[in-house]
Order: C-alpha cells, then structure tokens, then sequence
C-alpha cells in the first residue's frame, strides 16, 4: 500500500463517518412516532378502519338490525359465523323469521370485513377494540345478539290521511271554473282558415277521380262491342255452313 492509497482511504471513511452522524442528527429533532403502548393507552388514538373485533350495534330499545337472512354467513371464507334463526307467529297472525343466536368465533377471523360489506341490512360492524388477547381458547367465540334483544321494525311511510284529502277535496272547490261567457271572454272563437293550397289539391284530387270514372265507363263500351262483334261473327259463319 501506498501512502496516497493509505490517505484516500483515511478521508473516504471520515466522510462515510460523517453522513451517518449527519442523519443520526436530523432524527434527533424530527417528531417522534413510536407509541409507547401500553403506558399511552388512555390517550392511545386508533384509526377508524382499523377492524378489532365484530360487533352488533343494538339501540336504546335493545333492537338490532339483523333479520337473520344469513348472508354474512355464506359470505365467510372461514366459517367464523354462525347464523341460528327461529318462526314465530306475529301478532297478525303471520310466521315470521327472527334472529335467535349469532354467534362470532374470533379466533377464526381474518379481518376481511367481507360479512360487513355483504350484509343487507347493515347490522354488523368491526369495531376498534383490538385487545382480545385470551387465555382460554373457548372464550374467543362470542355471541353477538344481547339477551332479549329484537329486530328493529322498520318505520313505515304514514299514508295520507283522510284530513288530508279533504283539504285536498277543499283546494279542489276553491277552483274557480269560468262561466260560459268568461270562458267566451278568455278564449274566444276563431275560424281556421282554409289556405288556398289546400283548395287547390282537393279540386285536383276530385278531377283526377272524375277522370278515372269516365275512363272505366270506356273501357267497359269497348269490351261489349268486341263481344257482340265476336258473336255475330260466330253467327255469320254458322249460316254460311248451312
Ligand atoms: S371478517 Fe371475514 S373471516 Fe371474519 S367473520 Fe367476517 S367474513 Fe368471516
Ligand atoms: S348480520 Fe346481516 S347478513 Fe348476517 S344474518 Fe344478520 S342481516 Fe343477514
């Protein structure tokens, strides 16, 4: 080795040296992002997509939007869904299907959210709570439907009541219908006139029938003469004969 080789690689490893300590000192300022879970897990934020765990949102009432039609069900690539359903006899007098247990096994998840976006009626949804960790295997299938919960009755559209037509029924009478002279008076009457052309091709239209007449009536002279003529020729020939 040479004393410049010596040197050049002296001054190539200071400058690599360098470089480093260079961003070692930008991220000494720049704003950190590690989370330091789970000291900061009351001021924790997580993002609203991320998907925890399945849930069923029930309301005040204890009702749930599920109809047990088992779409998400079939939609499962892994079978982590379990739909049970159960008839019963409406007030009415109807059978109706309800939703008697929804179970969830998370522990079989994988998060595709493909139950959700299938469902019809919107009554499923992943949640943030992502801490699930368990002891006992079991313990992760869970049921999603409350105790004593319900189907959420869909409101129905009032229909117009009979005040309602009868207002309507009222708007109708304050119409005011105009009399025959003021509707004279608004509207009156005017002859259409009839344009010359339109004469013009009616005349032509009766000539051109008159014409058609008069040569059908020729045409039916002519044959007549031809046939008497054949005949007194048939006639002729056969008193010749005798
Ligand atoms: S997220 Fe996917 S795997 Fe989990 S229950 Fe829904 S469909 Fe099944
Ligand atoms: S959660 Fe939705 S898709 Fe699944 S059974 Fe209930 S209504 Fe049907």
């Amino acid at each position: 080795m040479t004393v410049s080789q010596y040197f050049s690689g002296l001054f190539r490893g200071i400058k690599s040296l360098l470089i480093g300590m260079n961003v070692t000192l930008k991220e000494l300022f720049t704003k950190k992002v590690t989370q330091q879970y789970p000291e900061n897990r009351k001021t924790l934020v997580i993002p609203p997509r991320v998907r925890g765990n399945l849930t069923m949102p029930h309301d005040e009432n204890n009702e749930h939007a599920c109809t047990a039609c088992s779409i998400c069900q079939m939609n499962c690539p892994n079978g982590t869904i379990s739909v049970k359903s159960e008839v019963i006899q409406t007030e009415d007098g109807k059978k109706k299907k309800i939703l008697a247990e929804y179970t969830y096994n998370l522990g079989r998840c994988t998060f595709c959210n493909l139950c959700v976006l299938s469902c019809p009626s919107n009554a499923i949804v992943f949640s943030n709570e992502f801490e699930n960790a368990l002891f006992t295997k079991s313990k992760l299938t869970e049921k999603l439907n409350k105790e004593g919960s319900k189907l959420r009755e869909k409101k129905k559209e009032p229909k117009p009541s009979v005040e309602t037509g009868s207002v309507e029924k009222e708007n109708a009478k304050n119409i005011k219908v105009p009399t025959k002279e003021e509707g004279t008076a608004i509207a009156p009457k005017t002859e259409v006139p009839v344009q010359k052309e339109d004469t013009v091709a009616i005349e032509k239209a009766e000539k051109e029938t008159t014409n058609q007449r008069a040569t059908d009536v020729a045409l039916n002279e002519i044959k007549k003469e031809e046939q008497t003529s054949v005949e007194q020729k048939k006639t002729d020939e056969s008193k010749e004969k005798e």
